[in-house]
């Protein structure tokens, strides 16, 4: 896949993860890296719905625009891809939503959410069963994305299943592909939305 198919595979995922109410208001970002390992990443301000090839940005390794691109504002949390694309650099993809399970329950769990027992725990990348517990850190959100870098750093082995909550937020997912990064955000909010309306359920004298 040459660099503008990846561009434009990745930008009908983002407007059918708008579609499904997963960027509201603009908000959300996306972020590639190419064949020479440069990173582009989504720009600000996009209406995720009409969200196009062209919409994509190069940065540095600190999420500052470069090239033909100078100038122009990445969105806010570019340094949250970078960080990762440091920490995991077989990534090749990582995809944000803002869908509402996972931040939902975000609510209710301190500072992890654990899966057990769901077949769809095997869409996470190294998991072969349903028998086994999944667990996912979630962490308090900042506007502060220097000091968000240094948390993701400290907690860089509870990110082994490619994804993360920020309370209040939304989730992170990445992967070694556009494919499997997308495997995995489903994944988060597919378990999210299990678990919050388990949480949830109404009890027997409800009935
Ligand atoms: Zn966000």
């Amino acid at each position: 896949m040459n660099t503008l198919q990846f561009k434009e595979a990745i930008a009908e995922t983002i407007r059918a993860y708008n579609a499904k109410g997963w960027s509201p208001a603009t908000s959300t970002n996306y972020s590639f890296k190419d064949e020479h390992d440069t990173i582009w990443v989504s720009r600000s301000g996009v209406d995720k719905a009409n969200f196009q090839a062209s919409d994509f940005i190069t940065v540095d390794s600190n999420g500052t625009a470069t090239g033909e691109f100078e100038g122009i504002q990445p969105s806010a949390e570019t340094l949250i891809h970078c960080v990762l694309y440091e920490l995991f650099p077989a990534t090749k993809v990582i995809l944000h939503s803002h869908g509402i399970y996972p931040v939902l329950l975000s609510t209710v769990c301190e500072h992890e959410v654990s899966f057990e027992g769901y077949e769809i725990q095997k869409g996470f990348a190294g998991q072969s069963t349903h028998e086994a517990r999944v667990t996912l850190p979630i962490f308090d959100n900042d506007q502060d994305m220097a000091r968000f870098k240094e948390v993701l750093i400290q907690h860089k082995s509870s990110l082994m299943n490619a994804a993360f909550i920020m309370r209040k937020h939304g989730v992170y997912a990445w992967g070694t592909s556009l494919f499997e990064a997308k495997r995995h955000l489903e994944t988060v909010d597919y378990l999210c939305q299990c678990e919050w309306f388990v949480l949830n359920r109404p009890t027997p004298t409800q009935y």
